[in-house]
């Protein structure tokens, strides 16, 4: 035994007859080799008492390995942590900022990243291909994050609402490492690929799936109103200054709005209310753009009938507005409405889809924390890959 410090106990621990001399990358069997010295395993705590395990593994000669250490089936491959501890750090760390990880766990804040991507891919390895399986339709999203300097590309599963896939960059190529990653017949069950508005989404689809009808998404659809309400605030904004008319910091009412007016409707909070209706007051062009973002979400919602003379209309009227950003969109939406209605009819419109894109945002967001851009994506996986995720020993 060596020496510990007081709060520190550590128990000698063994495997099952069954399990021992298992090679620790395929779990075959080898023949016993010759013995390690002792290793400590960090668990879950007893109390207020850090608890290791402690074993001395023998090496094994496997048919196909070579020799390797034999398997702990209490830990994995080259973790200084049992599983129990791992799945218990990551299920904190999707709900938790690392630093709130690192003090409860007691472990080194940069341990928690490279144990969030060990526990991920131990989950995404015992759902095997199944993250793929019955593909229907998925939706591609470029984020960007670090201030709009680096990219990451996220491809969605539409019908589970859960995120399949994602790497760094962004573009032909790295959409091209997506398709490479599913087998042919995969490919050809996707029926439905939506994403923004760029061409060459289009014409990948057609070339890896020729099957799949290309659609837009319904946030995206919104997300161009937001871009040019967005626009015009800001002008609002910068005229307020010049002519010298603006309020003194978040008292303006159009500062003031800057959350509260691309957000929709029904989640505005009482304060933003009341900050819209004083832009109202106040502000005639931001306010007819406001109504307009908030007809042409309306229009989403609707079903297929209902909504399809809605397109031409807004057009008509974002024309007629006389603001630049919305007349330039008028043009668009009555250019892509036949597009338009297709992400209506498909359903790929709803809010359920928007909450799914808000939450992988915000656990980017949380993300930053984590440096290593590995430790993210496996953070966002966790979070919203529909990996079955547990504490351990519950059900
Ligand atoms: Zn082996």
């Amino acid at each position: 035994m060596l020496n510990l410090p007081a709060n520190v106990v550590a128990v000698p621990v063994r495997p099952y007859a069954g399990d021992m001399d298992r090679c620790a990358r395929c779990g075959e069997r080898g023949r016993p080799y010759d013995h390690l010295g002792v290793r400590r395993w960090r668990h879950l705590d007893i109390g207020c008492t850090r608890l290791l395990l402690e074993h001395a593994p023998r090496r094994v000669d496997c048919a196909e390995h070579g020799v390797t250490v034999a398997m702990g089936p209490w830990a994995k491959r080259k973790s200084a942590y049992t599983r129990d501890f791992e799945r218990q750090t990551a299920w904190l760390s999707v709900h938790a900022p690392r630093s709130a990880v690192s003090a409860l766990m007691r472990v080194d804040r940069k341990s928690v990243g490279p144990i969030c991507e060990r526990v991920a891919d131990e989950l995404r390895a015992e759902q095997g291909a199944g993250l793929f399986d019955g593909l229907r339709s998925i939706g591609v999203d470029e984020t960007g994050y670090r201030k709009g300097h680096t990219y990451m590309t996220v491809v969605v599963d539409h019908d589970r609402g859960r995120v399949i896939w994602m790497h760094q960059g962004r573009g032909q190529k790295v959409f091209d490492l997506f398709f490479q990653a599913l087998t042919p017949a995969r490919r050809e069950s996707i029926r439905v690929a939506a994403g923004d508005g760029a061409r060459w989404i289009d014409e990948y689809v057609f070339r890896w799936c020729p099957m799949a009808e290309r659609i837009l998404d319904g946030f995206h659809i919104v997300s161009w109103a937001t871009d040019a309400l967005d626009k015009v605030r800001t002008t609002a904004w910068r005229e307020a200054r010049k002519t010298g008319t603006a309020g003194k910091g978040a008292k303006d009412p159009v500062k003031g709005a800057r959350r509260a007016l691309p957000k929709n409707g029904p989640d505005l909070t009482a304060t933003q209310r009341a900050q819209l209706e004083c832009v109202a007051n106040t502000n005639e062009t931001l306010w007819e753009a406001c109504k307009l973002k908030e007809r042409l979400r309306m229009i989403l919602r609707q079903t297929a009938d209902e909504a399809a003379p809605m397109p031409r209309q807004w057009a008509a009227d974002a024309s007629l507005s006389g603001i630049e950003e919305f007349s330039k969109l008028g043009e668009k939406i009555d250019r892509r409405r036949f597009d338009i209605l297709r992400t209506i009819r498909s359903g790929l419109s709803n809010a359920r889809l928007e909450a799914v894109n808000n939450r992988i945002k915000t656990t980017i967001k949380i993300g930053y924390g984590y440096r290593n851009l590995g430790n993210r994506i496996a953070l966002v996986m966790l979070k919203c890959g529909g990996l079955n995720l547990r504490l351990p020993g519950r059900q």
